[in-house]
């Protein structure tokens, strides 16, 4: 098992993480302590999410250019074309460019309305995460990633249209794709073997969300379309007031699910921490990342 070999004979693995923009000063001082525990391990990058509708586009740029400057990782800035014009977002991206930020997460983004609401476009601008990131691609030499989804985006008629969609945005020219989480390994696996059917050759790069709080992530997952299969909320069940418990468990379950991929030949990792370092330190240790 790959997992169980010796640190020389391991595969190198490459992780991200994921932060979101800090609200208050008490997050904020949350966000840079996880930053500074997790910035040692040498990840790929560190990505900081873009709020709906834009609501977060200069917290965003602020922080990603700070990540930068702070640690000397590499920053991706998340971008959604929703409710803004093209010559808005194109700002945004040149605004990124002087920050000298070089790598962006593409995305289309949720209407105003909520997640499962249909999506309509500004008349003026992208109108899906493809055009965004041909509109992008005219504007500078960034490394582009775009969403994928395991269990099939809530709004996709069918896989054949989700497929050929995260073919249009790969083509478009993304170099990766980043799914959204998923607690079932099967579904993942499914997702790249009809990627690889369509003709797509990028990595599809799996996207871990710790369960640090059963509650807070079952919610998150239901409002974005991934479900949490019976079998892993068996075991946050009553765990409620015994917070030492839960916290065990989580790093067993995010554990099982990550050392499965790569006893699978997975080697790219993508961390959503929701601005925590503790799991997401210990999952990235498990592949062998150590501090300098
Ligand atoms: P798209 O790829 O444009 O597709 C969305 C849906 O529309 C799909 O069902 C697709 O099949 C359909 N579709 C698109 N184009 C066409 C077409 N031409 N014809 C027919 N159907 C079409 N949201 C944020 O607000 N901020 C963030 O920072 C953020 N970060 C994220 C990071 C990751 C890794 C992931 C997985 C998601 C993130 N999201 C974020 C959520 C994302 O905005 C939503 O999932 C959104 O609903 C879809 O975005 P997309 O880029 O996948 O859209």
């Amino acid at each position: 098992r790959p997992s169980r070999r010796r640190p020389d004979e391991r595969p190198k693995f490459q992780v991200s993480f994921e932060f979101f923009p800090p609200k208050t000063d008490v997050m904020e001082e949350r966000f840079w302590d996880s930053i500074h525990k997790l910035a040692p391990l040498h990840p790929r990058f560190v990505s900081v999410t873009y709020g709906a509708g834009g609501s977060t586009r200069e917290r965003t740029l602020r922080m990603v250019s700070r990540v930068k400057a702070d640690t000397g990782v590499d920053a991706a800035a998340h971008l959604t074309c929703v409710g803004a014009t093209r010559d808005e977002v194109d700002a945004v991206v040149r605004g990124y460019q002087e920050a000298g930020i070089s790598r962006i997460v593409a995305l289309r983004g949720d209407p105003a309305e909520g997640i499962g609401k249909p999506f309509t476009p500004h008349p003026d601008g992208y109108r899906n995460a493809a055009d965004l990131v041909a509109g992008i691609r005219k504007i500078g030499n960034f490394d582009i990633s775009v969403a994928a989804y395991p269990e099939k985006h809530p709004q996709s008629p069918n896989w054949e249209a989700d497929i050929d969609n995260l073919k249009r945005k790969l083509d478009a020219g993304a170099t990766r794709a980043i799914t959204q989480m998923f607690f079932d390994n099967d579904d993942y696996f499914r997702l790249v073997d009809r990627a690889q059917a369509a003709g797509i050759a990028a990595p599809i790069v799996p996207g871990i969300q710790p369960i640090h709080s059963f509650k807070q992530i079952s919610g998150f997952a239901a409002r974005c379309g991934a479900s949490i299969p019976g079998w892993v909320a068996e075991r946050f069940e009553g765990l409620e007031e015994d917070p030492e418990t839960h916290a065990l468990v989580a790093s067993a379950v995010a554990a099982e699910q990550v050392l499965e991929l790569v006893d699978n030949g997975i080697t790219e990792f993508h961390f959503y921490t929701l601005n925590r370092s503790n799991l997401v330190l210990a999952l990235a240790r498990l592949l062998g990342a150590r501090p300098d």
